[in-house]
């Protein structure tokens, strides 16, 4: 689709979609048709049933000034979330901006395995290091109406996102909210522990898509020279932080299963296992802390 096109003559939405895929197949973009329909939906305000009742309906002057501008700045490798400011994450939609990673499909293997281990008639206290949008902890809050969760970050920025994001979703009374570097102004303890820290590695950082690069905070990316890091940090704290027999989930990238488990185990906890995500890589590791009181 030409900037001409669309600033000229009518075009109907299925016009307008076919020029839109089309441009983005040539710009070598993979997820094209989706991207397109997803763009000229929240333009339109129609979805998908709708384009397939209504191909003809035109689009508007203002919509095509709209849609023009957001093909332009998709071209530039700006992903669908962040032109739209929202992605859907476990069935819900969640506010993203620059001072946010964008949730991933990869990070849902985190929220089943949680699930499996928080009740859902009792109380429980939920601790997510590393928050970022809020994705995590206010989904799992979201599920266990009886659960209470506090988010940490280190970015004022993006704990701003989350908490607009426990509104968005309703559960604003049961997420409290804490700038934090990891456990450092956190009062224990918890029954869960949750967190998707930075794990890119100073070589990979190099080797990273153009779209993650340029459209996720660095902050929410690098952990350290070997990626590793915040896990050697967090697994050496967080019993500090537990009660006894609580939980440490990690996500984790799918090369470091072994690490992190060796940390873990060094650490102390128990029962340490690695979980796959949709593509059978290594997702999640997940662990419990000891019954009894911490041995050093
Ligand atoms: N917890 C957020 C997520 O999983 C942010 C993670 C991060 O910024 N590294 O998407």
């Amino acid at each position: 689709m030409q900037g001409s096109d669309m600033q000229g003559s009518d075009m109907t939405v299925q016009q307008a979609q076919r020029a839109l895929s089309s441009a983005f197949k040539t710009a070598g973009i993979d997820t094209a048709p989706l991207d397109a329909r997803v763009l000229l939906e929240a333009v339109t305000g129609l979805d998908a049933t709708d384009m397939a009742r209504l191909p003809e309906r035109l689009l508007t002057a203002q919509e095509r000034a709209l849609l023009l501008d957001y093909q332009t700045q998709r071209l530039r490798a700006k992903p669908v979330s962040k032109i739209l400011g929202q992605r859907e994450f476990w069935g819900r939609a969640f506010e993203v901006n620059e001072h946010v990673l964008d949730p991933r499909p990869d990070s849902e293997t985190l929220i089943e395995a949680a699930l499996q281990h928080l009740p859902e008639a009792q109380a429980f206290r939920l601790l997510d290091l590393g928050t970022g949008s809020g994705c995590l902890l206010l989904t799992l809050l979201a599920e266990r109406a009886h659960g209470e969760g506090l988010g940490v970050d280190v970015s004022g920025a993006a704990l701003a996102v989350a908490q607009a994001n426990a509104q968005r979703l309703g559960v604003s009374a049961q997420a409290q909210f804490l700038e934090s570097h990891w456990f450092e102004a956190v009062t224990p303890s918890f029954d869960m522990i949750i967190s998707n820290p930075p794990y890119i590695s100073d070589a990979q950082i190099r080797q990273l898509d153009k779209n993650v690069l340029e459209y996720d905070p660095r902050l929410a990316l690098h952990g350290g020279e070997d990626g590793l890091d915040p896990y050697r940090h967090i697994s050496a704290q967080a019993q500090s932080y537990l009660r006894p027999e609580g939980w440490l989930l990690f996500e984790i990238g799918h090369t470091q299963g072994e690490e992190v488990c060796a940390m873990m185990r060094q650490s102390g906890f128990e029962e340490i296992s690695v979980l796959p995500d949709l593509g059978a890589r290594d997702r999640v590791v997940m662990a419990r802390a000891p019954r009894g009181p911490r041995r050093k």
